[in-house]
């Protein structure tokens, strides 16, 4: 008997379970483009979800639905995963599943098809003892092409959670939460002109690439990078001849926001440009596409949950604000949000993606704990 005392449950998880779920998931290839591989791996999570009584629901657009204990008592805690990869058909024959030492390669293995093996074998120790209200699980097809067909059931289901629990991975070779990402803005400004002879008959003309210029340094001046706003044109094409006043220019800006009010901020200041020749007419395209996950106050509580539950299991967790996007963007506005509950590795997108076996049972089972105390 050890005399050093236990750390409190809940019991490890069954690794080489995990391992032959992970494997069974990552051998079917499922790119974002390929509706055919993602649905098998929607089949596959189907049949463990269904042995773990859970109802499965297909929603339009290819999103899984199930619901473990979900009775209207009170708001469900909803679990976020993804079925689709960036890894086309094929990859596989370069990339096979392998386990070597305390990692597990492979296509998918990190981002995030241990995540979805991690949120099974968490609600399989719950042991049928769901939380108040329930767990619901999403299984999206398309959150590596941003999410086109998924975000409105995924913002559907947010306004009706009390807490959303995304398992992404965490943060590269550590149990380091992501606890906040930045929003992406794309925009584009076109300006239509008049066009004439730049020597003979100048006055005739109104030059788009004059107006589009005043823009760029408008719409850059909008950046507040010491708040984490910034605003940077990076794209610009215009005119026809050097001997021609332009009627044509257009360029992008890429913006980058920490809040949702500069987000909102930003977007109106640009829609409100206006030319400052009457005769050159703009019209603007694009907007915010993934509002910024904010380190709110739900998000702040949730992770001082996290790393409360982690110190009892023995172990840390930190916690980073990130650049890249997830599906957490699309929830943090709307219910509490914890991010990086997936599977620990590194490699994400990389010929290196893997998962590392010594870290991944703490995480479950802090994983674990949070589903049954949020
Ligand atoms: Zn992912």
């Amino acid at each position: 008997m050890s005399s050093s005392p236990q750390p409190a449950g809940p019991p490890a998880p069954d690794l080489q379970a995990m391992l032959a779920d992970l494997r069974a998931l990552v051998e079917i290839e499922s790119p974002s483009t390929d509706p055919v591989g993602v649905g098998r791996v929607m089949d596959a999570v189907e049949g463990w979800a269904r042995a773990l009584h859970g109802q499965a629901h297909a929603l339009p657009g290819g999103t899984r639905q199930f619901n473990f204990g979900v009775d209207g008592s009170a708001r469900p805690v909803l679990i976020l995963t993804h079925a689709d990869t960036v890894w086309p058909h094929g990859t596989l024959q370069t990339m096979p599943f392998r386990v070597e030492g305390d990692r597990a390669y492979g296509p998918g293995t990190y981002d995030m098809k241990g995540g979805i093996v991690a949120a099974l074998h968490a609600l399989r120790a719950l042991n049928g003892e769901w939380p108040r209200g329930g767990v619901r699980m999403l299984l999206t097809p398309d959150e590596e092409t941003g999410s086109a067909s998924s975000r409105g059931h995924i913002e559907a289901a947010a306004r009706g959670a009390r807490a959303v629990l995304v398992v992404e991975p965490p943060v590269a070779n550590s149990h380091a939460l992501k606890i906040g990402r930045k929003g992406v803005g794309d925009f584009g400004l076109g300006f239509r002109g008049v066009a004439s002879h730049a020597g003979n008959k100048p006055e005739e003309g109104a030059s788009a690439i004059t107006e589009a210029a005043h823009a760029v340094l408008a719409v850059q001046a909008l950046a507040q990078p010491e708040i984490g706003t910034t605003v940077s044109a990076g794209l610009i094409r215009g005119g026809s001849a050097g001997n021609v006043i332009p009627a044509e220019c257009s360029f992008q800006v890429d913006v980058r926001v920490s809040t949702l009010e500069e987000g909102e901020r930003v977007t109106q200041a640009i829609e409100a440009l206006k030319p400052r020749d009457p005769r050159v007419h703009l019209t603007v395209t694009g907007g915010l596409n993934r509002p910024p996950f904010e380190f709110g106050p739900g998000t702040r509580a949730l992770f001082a949950q996290a790393q409360a539950i982690a110190a009892e299991l023995g172990f840390t967790v930190g916690g980073e604000v990130v650049g890249g996007g997830s599906d957490g963007n699309f929830t943090a506005p709307l219910a509490p949000t914890l991010d990086g509950l997936g599977a620990p590795g590194d490699g994400a997108h990389a010929a290196h993606e893997h998962v590392r076996l010594d870290r991944w049972s703490d995480h479950v089972r802090l994983l674990t704990r949070l589903i049954g105390e949020v």
